[in-house]
């Protein structure tokens, strides 16, 4: 049986919803492999579109990074829009970052549509800490207005740490775009509006072979679902189901501690204003609070996620060295969660033999994109691909060193950009 890892999400769910496991040979119009993010928002606009959709998952729903991460509706894509102008062509730029506020959207409106209780807060901070970092951000801030982001507001020291009680920031740029949910809730939320939709989701249910043709057939350990289209969502936990894409990228874990909770008085000290934070760094620490109002803080990227032996020892000085308040606070939950790193920092979507699609790859901040992928799926799969293409034709450019020296490569690449960061060059 695979559980949810011992994270405070798997602990703060009301009730443990049970999918069963697949015990028959069925059909379907769409096969989804994989309950996260991208599976079930592929699932949810395809059901909603009238298609019979039927959702594989190895372990549980939100097992992976969906049910894991740092639960921050952080807008865009990992990489910047003026890198993205500079990087593709006018129209395909364009294409591209006309998309960038949608997945946001998209998670406020099946909250509201859905009524999925997701402790769902507006509010979301870019802290810069050095003035490099801040003129970025202002940067930043011009990109975004000008594809149509008017919350967005530059905040100096002093307000940083009115609204962050830390003097470790020069500034920040605040999004109210952006804002900050319980992950797994609200997977459990999606999954349960894919089922009231007629779709079938099945748990304990790992894709062990894909077999390809006309109708594709994935092949679990005690039944197989044959479908017109398959959609691989399996992300950095894919492992070797589909060479062919694991291969394009690198799985990478980031670690979570989870404080005890707080009293009243440090809560005012350390967060009055309930958003979520993230910072500019290579190397990126993220916090936030609970709804049962605990520090919720995240950091550090293991290359080829392997579990590091002491999350609290790794975690614990970044958060005391932003928040000396909390110096020596209760940790009651630490977990680890491998998200999928690409060369290009874009996501990967495209397609193989005629029906099998594949949504992967966001490098780190997926929670909004993994929503518009399942959005620009649906809309593939009824004839109007043009907004699927425009990520589907970007050249999904392969780490160097190959399968033996990708990982130390890019662990060496990401320790000179954190060496940067650290003398703000
Ligand atoms: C610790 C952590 C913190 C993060 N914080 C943030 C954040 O604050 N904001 C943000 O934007 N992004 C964040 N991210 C990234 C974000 O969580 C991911 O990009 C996103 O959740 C990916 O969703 P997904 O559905 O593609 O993959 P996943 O959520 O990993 O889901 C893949 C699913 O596929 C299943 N699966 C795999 N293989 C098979 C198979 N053969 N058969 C059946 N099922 C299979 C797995 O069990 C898993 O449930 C974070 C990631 C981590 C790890």
């Amino acid at each position: 049986m695979n559980k949810h890892t011992d994270s405070y999400y798997a602990h703060s769910i009301p009730n443990v919803s049970e999918y069963p496991q697949l015990q028959d040979n069925i059909e379907c119009d769409v096969c989804v492999v994989g309950a996260g993010f991208s599976g079930l928002s592929s699932a949810l606009h395809l059901a909603e579109k009238g298609f019979k959709v039927v959702v594989l998952e190895n372990a549980k729903v939100g097992f992976g990074a969906t049910g894991r991460n740092g639960g921050q509706i952080v807008n865009s894509y990992s990489r910047d829009v003026d890198v993205i102008e500079s990087r593709y062509g006018d129209k395909q730029a364009k294409a591209l970052c006309d998309m960038i506020f949608e997945g946001g959207d998209i998670i406020r409106g099946l909250i509201e549509k859905h009524n999925i209780d997701c402790d769902f807060k507006q509010g979301g901070m870019f802290t810069a800490l050095n003035i490099k970092q801040l003129k970025g951000l202002e940067e930043h801030k011009k990109h975004w207005e000008r594809y149509g982001n008017d919350q967005l507001t530059m905040m100096d020291a002093n307000e940083v740490e009115a609204a962050v009680g830390t003097s470790a920031y020069k500034g920040a740029l605040l999004d109210m775009r952006g804002g900050h949910i319980h992950p797994l809730k609200l997977a459990l939320g999606e999954a349960a509006a894919v089922t009231a939709l007629g779709g079938q989701i099945f748990e304990q249910s790992g894709v062990t072979r894909i077999e390809k043709g006309a109708n594709p057939v994935a092949h679990t350990e005690k039944g197989s679902v044959k479908a017109k289209y398959l959609v691989l969502a399996g992300n950095a936990y894919l492992g070797g189901l589909a060479p062919n894409i694991s291969n394009k990228a690198i799985p990478c874990g980031t670690q979570v501690v989870a404080t005890e909770p707080l009293s009243e008085t440090l809560l005012k000290d350390i967060l009055p204003s309930d958003y979520c934070v993230e910072d500019c760094n290579y190397l990126l620490d993220y916090f936030r609070l609970s709804a049962d109002k605990r520090l919720l803080f995240g950091g550090g990227v293991v290359y080829g996620a392997r579990d590091p032996e002491n999350i609290e020892a790794l975690i614990r000085p970044k958060m005391e060295k932003i928040f000396p308040q909390l110096k020596g606070i209760g940790i009651d939950y630490k977990w680890t969660g491998n998200f999928l790193l690409t060369y290009s920092r874009m996501p990967q979507f495209g397609s193989f033999a005629d029906n099998i699609y594949y949504l992967q790859g966001y490098s780190g901040h997926g929670v909004t994109c993994t929503h518009l992928a399942g959005k620009l799926l649906a809309e593939a799969l009824t004839g109007h691909a043009e907004r699927f293409d425009a990520f589907a034709d970007l050249t999904h450019v392969t780490f160097p060193g190959g399968r033996h020296f990708a990982i130390p490569f890019t662990a060496m690449g990401a320790a000179y950009y954190n060496l940067r960061d650290k003398l703000a060059i």
